[in-house]
């Protein structure tokens, strides 16, 4: 049998008609701002997002490396939640690429503006480095997938605002978020400077991140584009997954949480096993393994052997995450191994 695969949102193959729409797309030079298909992607997340302009780019990582270029200086400080991608994920990025170090704040991935005010360091100072930029994660991903409260979200841009600092929004999964809160991506966008969202997650899509905000920053955002190499060129057969997946795959996200929902419900009791079911708001499910429990790449190779993968996200910490290639059966047959596995310890 097919092995039911909860590594990662990332892993879904593009849809017979996605790859329709992708082999269809109208196409030409990007780099002239000739690609019809990138231009609509663009303009239609930048409408959505409510910003004025928007930046098709190849990855996530990418997007978040580009804003940060834009509204940082070597030498200064971006404040973040604990075990934020940009920090864990992206090789060090941003240290080599925009020489800016962090400052990490809150529990669990969020934090509130008080947190940002006790962080912030002034720029005319003589030994501190200069508190530049706040970047928010929502939904966050090692939190658990956890909808980054909005009021909170508010209150920081607002500090960060009558302190000079910049604001950014890392919204690789902004679409589960939004689904999540019944609020509109524009919304959760409003108080940000820039704000990324990923193609290439719930979506569906192979390829892609999109990076909003001012005509300006954006501006300033495809020449960083172009130094770090992801300025392509008839890149609209990428950019048509993008449209096809806003016309098609937006509605059913809420199916990927109900079938988190529902592998949380049923693991939350095992014992040795810690589940905060507070924490699964949307696709991803993050568990400890506690004493007593095997350490986590040996229950993620207890787990493939029985044909569900799963992701090892620490020593003990392990991630399952639901994406539009598993169905509510296949969940609920994982949840099934993954109880089995667990009442034989
Ligand atoms: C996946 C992810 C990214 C980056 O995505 P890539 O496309 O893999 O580079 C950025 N931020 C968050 C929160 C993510 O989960």
């Amino acid at each position: 049998m097919e092995a039911i695969d909860l590594r990662s949102d990332t892993v879904t193959q593009p849809s017979a008609p996605m790859r329709a729409a992708m082999a269809q797309a109208p196409v030409g030079d990007d780099q002239y701002g000739e690609d019809p298909s990138v231009n609509a992607l663009q303009s239609r997340l930048a409408a959505m997002l409510g910003k004025e302009a928007a930046l098709f780019v190849p990855s996530g990582t990418m997007a978040n490396q580009i804003a940060l270029k834009v509204l940082t200086s070597p030498g200064d400080e971006v404040v973040v939640g604990e075990e934020s991608h940009i920090v864990w994920h992206e090789a060090g990025a941003a240290s080599a690429n925009a020489g800016v170090q962090f400052s990490v704040v809150g529990r669990g991935g969020t934090f509130r503006a008080e947190d940002l005010d006790r962080a912030f360091k002034p720029r005319d100072h003589i030994v501190f480095p200069a508190t530049a930029l706040v970047a928010i994660e929502n939904t966050h991903n090692r939190g658990g997938g956890v909808v980054f409260p909005q009021a909170d979200v508010g209150a920081i841009c607002e500090t960060a605002r009558s302190l000079q600092v910049r604001t950014y929004l890392d919204g690789a999964r902004l679409f589960n978020a939004a689904a999540a809160a019944g609020v509109s991506l524009a919304e959760l966008a409003a108080p940000f400077d820039l704000v990324s969202v990923a193609l290439s997650k719930g979506l569906g899509c192979p390829v892609g991140s999109v990076l909003a905000g001012g005509t300006e920053p954006i501006a300033r955002a495809r020449r960083f584009r172009r130094m770090f190499g992801g300025a392509m060129r008839q890149a609209g057969i990428l950019a048509a997954a993008g449209l096809y997946a806003l016309d098609n795959n937006l509605e059913r996200l809420r199916d990927d949480h109900a079938n988190a929902k529902l592998i949380a419900d049923r693991l939350a009791p095992l014992r040795g096993l810690e589940l905060d079911l507070a924490t699964v708001q949307t696709n991803i499910v993050i568990f400890h393994l506690g004493a007593g429990a095997p350490d986590a790449q040996a229950f993620v190779q207890a787990a493939k052997e029985q044909g569900v993968l799963l992701s090892a996200f620490g020593p003990r910490t392990v991630r399952a995450t639901t994406h539009l290639d598993v169905t509510a059966a296949q969940c609920m047959r994982a949840a099934d191994t993954l109880t089995r596995l667990a009442k034989a310890w």
